[in-house]
C-alpha cells in the first residue's frame, strides 16, 4: 500500500496533478464519447430558424398574423430589458435533448459546439444592426452550490463557444463575468407567476471591475441555454443596464441569446 510522499509521487504530485488528470480525463474521453453536435441535428432535420421565425422582442415563434410593430401580440406593450433575442430554435426534440446533456453532463466540446452555432446564428444580426462594434458577452450566472454539484458552468462553455464563433465571422469578442447570483430557490420550484421576483433579487451586477471600457460603445449580449419565462433573462439584462449606469458606461445595446426558446411560459423550466 503506498503512503505519503510514495502516494503522492504516484499520482504524480498531489491535487494538482490529479485534477489535472482528471480535466484530461473529461475533455479527452467523455468528449470523445459526446457525439459532434452537428451530425446529430443534420440527422434530425433540424434547421436553425431563419430570420423572422421567431418575434425579434421576446423571441416567441412568429405565426401568421402575429406581427404587431417591431413585437409580436404577445409581447406587444411590454418592455424587456433588452433590445433584441437571437435564438436558434425552439426548445423541442433534439436541440431540447442537446441543451439537456450539456446542462446535467460534464461535455465542454457539445457546449462549444453549441456556441458556435449560436454565433453563426448571431453574427449576421450583428453585422446588420450593429456594424464595426465589439461585442461583450456575459454569461447568466450560475447558483455557486449548483456549479459545485455539477461541476460544470454549461453557460460559460456556451460564451467560449460564442466568443470562438464570433471571432471567426470577424467580430472582436470577449467574455465578462459582470453578474453575481445569491443563493435562493430554484427557479423551477415557485410558480412560473412568481419567477421574476424570484429571480430579480438575486442577480446583481458585480463591482466596476467586472464592467470597465471594453463596455463603452460595444454591444453586450447575455447568454443563457434556454429562455422559458424570460425572468432569468430579464433579470440579468436589468443587473447589466444598473452596472453600466452605475459606471457611467454607454454599451451600444444589451441583447439576448439563447439555444433555445419554449414556446409556453409556464414551460418546463427556466433554470432547473
Ligand atoms: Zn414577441
Amino acid at each position: 500500500m503506498l503512503r505519503g510522499a510514495a502516494l503522492r509521487s504516484a499520482v504524480g504530485g498531489g491535487g494538482g496533478r490529479l485534477a489535472q488528470v482528471w480535466r484530461a480525463v473529461e475533455t479527452d474521453w467523455l468528449d470523445l464519447v459526446a457525439p459532434p453536435l452537428e451530425p446529430r441535428l443534420a440527422a434530425a432535420g433540424w434547421m436553425p430558424d431563419p430570420p423572422g421565425a421567431y418575434c425579434p422582442r421576446c423571441g416567441l415563434s412568429m405565426f401568421d398574423g402575429r406581427a404587431i410593430g417591431e413585437g409580436c401580440d404577445q409581447c406587444e406593450g411590454r418592455r424587456p430589458a433588452w433590445q433584441r433575442v437571437v435564438r436558434l430554435g425552439e426548445y423541442r426534440g433534439e436541440l431540447a435533448r442537446i441543451v439537456r446533456e450539456i446542462k446535467f453532463s460534464r461535455w465542454r466540446a457539445l457546449g462549444f459546439a453549441l456556441g458556435r452555432l449560436m454565433a453563426a446564428q448571431a453574427a449576421p444580426v450583428v453585422v446588420a444592426l450593429a456594424p464595426g462594434t465589439r461585442v461583450v458577452l456575459v454569461p447568466v450566472p450560475m447558483n455557486r452550490w449548483r456549479l459545485m454539484v455539477r461541476g460544470m458552468d454549461h453557460t460559460l462553455a456556451l460564451c467560449r463557444g460564442v466568443r470562438a464563433g464570433l471571432r471567426q465571422a470577424g467580430i472582436g469578442a470577449s467574455i465578462a463575468h459582470s453578474l453575481g447570483r445569491r443563493h435562493g430557490p430554484s427557479q423551477l420550484s415557485v410558480l412560473p407567476s412568481e419567477r421574476a421576483g424570484n429571480i430579480g433579487r438575486r442577480i446583481f451586477p458585480r463591482g466596476p471591475r467586472r464592467f470597465g471600457k471594453d463596455f463603452d460603445r460595444n454591444l453586450v449580449v447575455v447568454v443563457d441555454d434556454v429562455m422559458t419565462t424570460g425572468a432569468t433573462m430579464q433579470a440579468s439584462c436589468r443587473a447589466v443596464r444598473e452596472g453600466l449606469k452605475r459606471d457611467g458606461l454607454e454599451a451600444v445595446g444589451v441583447w439576448a441569446l439563447v439555444a433555445a426558446r419554449t414556446e409556453r411560459a409556464d414551460g418546463d423550466r427556466d433554470d432547473p
